[in-house]
């Protein structure tokens, strides 16, 4: 197996400290190819803890890298290209409107993908500008850094930069802007199908290295890394969706080329968090069948799973027949792996710290009630312990109870454990489209004020009211948009 991942050594000095590990791969993979200048570079948004994080001290960070007017030392920029199944049919995609700079190699000696986002033309942009407008990347920013602070696996957001240049959507102009995306790598499913479909057997054998290189090194040695890689994503994908699942988030976009293999969530587009609980809420304005439903998302994951699983098929053993055997196998796993995290998730939200056989009704009977009575998911969970609203929650609550009492741990250490897996502040659709509205003209307080409060979303002791509450005005057909 070649070596494509030497171990990063820590190195403390601060600065740009850029590797280029992905343009060894074969040449299928990527476009050597530049972002395109904007006229007027505007940095608007950055995440000091996080340039810090990655080794960048703030201070001296030239700005102009966060359009792609200049380019950071050691950058060697990149298209890369992938292909996806979207809404089920097959695609063929890449970066149309992305460029990886390079990795980061952060003081402790971990990589990053520094990646621009809405940084011009590639040859994958197919008919699209390349471009991204302002309030879909401020959106991607918003709800990516609330997700890492509720303590889910996540792409990250450096920056955002106004462009100084009008993009051209449906309604006319639009600001546009260029967001700066960190994570831990773009490589997708749909890199595999990529892989699967453009390449030869080689392409395929090193996009498996690679790919194990960097996200799980522990399984380099693997008698069958293909199967291996596989069975892994599988387990980080069953825990990413039953976190999702426990704060009532919906991707809304859940094509394969939007999953990335090193189990972070990634491409904010039409995602929201769900108000009343419902496992059919949709809010993506193009996604009219309900395909990408909140309640459909593990099965979608699993989908996703039997198409990284095609694409490995011919690596993971030389008769089809028996490769299907052992895909099917690790594909079977993710239910189990999936509803293990999950039970095990809900268990925490409800302050169990041991397991009875009737927690899994004890759960489906609190999510029955929040269904009929159109209950608020977030708030439900943080305040199992309020005043019952009906008779029904009311008996709900006392089986509860007695469910607690047969625990050894005190209440009191019930309740610290639902108050760290209940957030209080989620990113509250209305606030949300509130602090965009004043964003996209020139206001960036609110978004400011919002992304502070997100920062501690298990702060239950901190109490901004306003911040709490679903949408006053019902937040009934609420849509989001593919962020385009
Ligand atoms: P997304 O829906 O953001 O996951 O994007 C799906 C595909 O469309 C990817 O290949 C993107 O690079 C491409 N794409 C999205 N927006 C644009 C754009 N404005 N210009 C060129 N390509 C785009
Ligand atoms: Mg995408």
């Amino acid at each position: 197996m070649p070596d494509f991942l030497p171990p990063a050594v820590p190195a403390p000095d601060a600065g740009w400290r850029l590797e280029n590990s992905y343009a060894s791969l074969p040449k299928v993979f990527h476009f050597a190819i530049a972002p395109v200048p904007v006229r007027a570079p505007r940095l608007l948004v950055l995440n000091r803890p996080l340039a810090e994080l990655l080794g960048l001290a703030a201070g001296s960070l030239d700005e102009t890298i966060f359009t792609g007017n200049s380019l950071p030392p050691g950058a060697s920029p990149l298209a890369q290209a992938y292909a996806g199944h979207q809404y089920g049919g097959f695609t063929t995609l890449g970066d149309g409107r992305a460029i990886l700079l390079g990795e980061q190699i952060t003081p402790g000696g971990a990589r990053f993908d520094i990646q621009l986002k809405g940084s011009g033309r590639t040859p994958y942009s197919r008919s699209g500008d390349g471009r991204a407008a302002l309030g879909p990347m401020l959106r991607e920013y918003i709800i990516s850094e609330a997700m890492h602070a509720l303590g889910i696996p996540t792409t990250r957001s450096l920056a955002v930069a106004a462009t100084g240049e009008d993009v051209m959507r449906q309604d006319g102009p639009l600001p546009g802007a260029v967001l700066t995306r960190v994570a831990a790598s773009h490589i997708r499913v749909g890199t595999f199908e990529w892989a699967a479909a453009a390449g030869d057997r080689s392409d395929m054998e090193a996009l498996v290295a690679y790919t194990l290189q960097r996200h799980f090194p522990e399984l380099a040695a693997a008698e069958n890394p293909a199967l291996a890689l596989l069975e892994a994503v599988s387990g980080r994908q069953a825990s990413l969706i039953a976190r999702w699942m426990g704060v009532g988030f919906i991707h809304g976009v859940m094509n394969t080329d939007n999953m990335a293999l090193s189990g972070e969530t990634i491409d904010y587009g039409p995602c929201a968090f769900m108000d009343a609980y419902d496992p059919a809420t949709v809010f993506s304005s193009i996604d009219r069948r309900g395909r990408y439903a909140y309640g459909n998302q593990p099965s979608i994951a699993q989908w996703n799973l039997a198409r990284l699983a095609e694409a490995l098929l011919p690596l993971i053993h030389p008769e089809e027949p028996r490769a299907i055997e052992l895909a099917t196998a690790a594909l079977e796993q993710f239910a189990a792996r999936y509803q293990a995290d999950w039970l095990a998730k809900m268990r925490h939200k409800l302050g169990l710290f041991n397991e009875e056989a009737g927690d899994s009704a004890l759960v489906h009977s609190l999510l029955e009630w929040m269904h009929r009575a159109k209950a608020d998911f977030t708030n439900t969970f943080a305040g199992l312990v309020q005043p019952a609203p009906d008779e029904v929650f009311r008996e709900w609550q006392e089986t509860w109870q007695a469910r607690l009492a047969r625990q050894p741990e005190s209440p009191a250490e019930s309740a610290k454990l639902r108050n760290a897996h209940n957030p209080a502040y989620i990113p509250r659709n209305h606030l949300v489209e509130t602090a965009l509205a004043a964003g996209q003209s020139g206001d960036l307080g609110p978004m400011e004020r919002l992304l502070e409060i997100l920062a501690t979303p298990y702060d239950h002791a901190r109490d901004v009211p306003e911040y709490r509450a679903p949408d006053p005005a019902g937040g009934a057909g609420y849509k989001t948009y593919c962020g385009t």
